[in-house]
């Protein structure tokens, strides 16, 4: 049987748990025998596979980019995202002067304002987030031009656009250290 045995003696439970490599780490109390170990082992297998498959999904989504995906994101980004500008730029009534990619890596979108011109900056890796929560932040960049703030008014353009922005702005934020500006 494969794992490791931590001994800690505040613990009244055996508590399982697998490490980033796979591993599994039985922590378990003082005088706890070999053979209840093994068979705590045993009960959990099926619980033992499925977090280390969550573990190599979740790894796999953060493979390292090379300079050839960023490029080739980038290129998507400004398309999937000049043509969500477009539409519901026409939806709102307002139209930046121009659309830029960035690599940012802690902020999806920002709307830059300049002697009266608007240029909204999109990251290329909103290409990893869901089609609504793209749209919610094209809309929120767009919000800008009309309120630059986070006031009441500056939601109310939103919400006539998308009803559940609450919940898109949750998603986009879920993501560690990503915000929307
Ligand atoms: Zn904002």
């Amino acid at each position: 049987m494969d794992y490791k045995i931590v001994k800690d003696n505040r613990r009244k439970k055996m508590v399982m748990s697998v490490s980033n490599d796979g591993t599994v780490i039985i922590t378990v109390p003082k005088w706890t025998r070999k053979r209840q170990i093994d068979s705590f082992y045993k009960a959990n297998l099926g619980w033992i596979s499925q977090r280390r498959k969550e573990i190599q999904r979740h790894r796999s989504e953060f493979i390292k980019l090379t300079d050839r995906d960023i490029k080739n994101l980038k290129k998507q980004a400004k398309a999937v995202l000049t043509a969500k500008t477009i539409h519901y730029g026409s939806i709102m009534g307002v139209m930046p002067q121009s659309i830029k990619i960035t690599s940012a890596s802690k902020r999806w979108g920002s709307c830059r304002r300049l002697d009266g011109t608007y240029t909204i900056c999109y990251s290329y890796r909103t290409m990893f987030l869901e089609n609504r929560v793209q749209d919610y932040i094209v809309v929120h960049e767009l919000a800008h031009m009309l309120h630059f703030d986070h006031s009441k008014d500056f939601y109310k353009e939103i919400e006539k656009v998308l009803p559940d922005w609450q919940q898109l702005e949750k998603q986009a934020d879920s993501y560690k250290d990503y915000h929307i500006y």
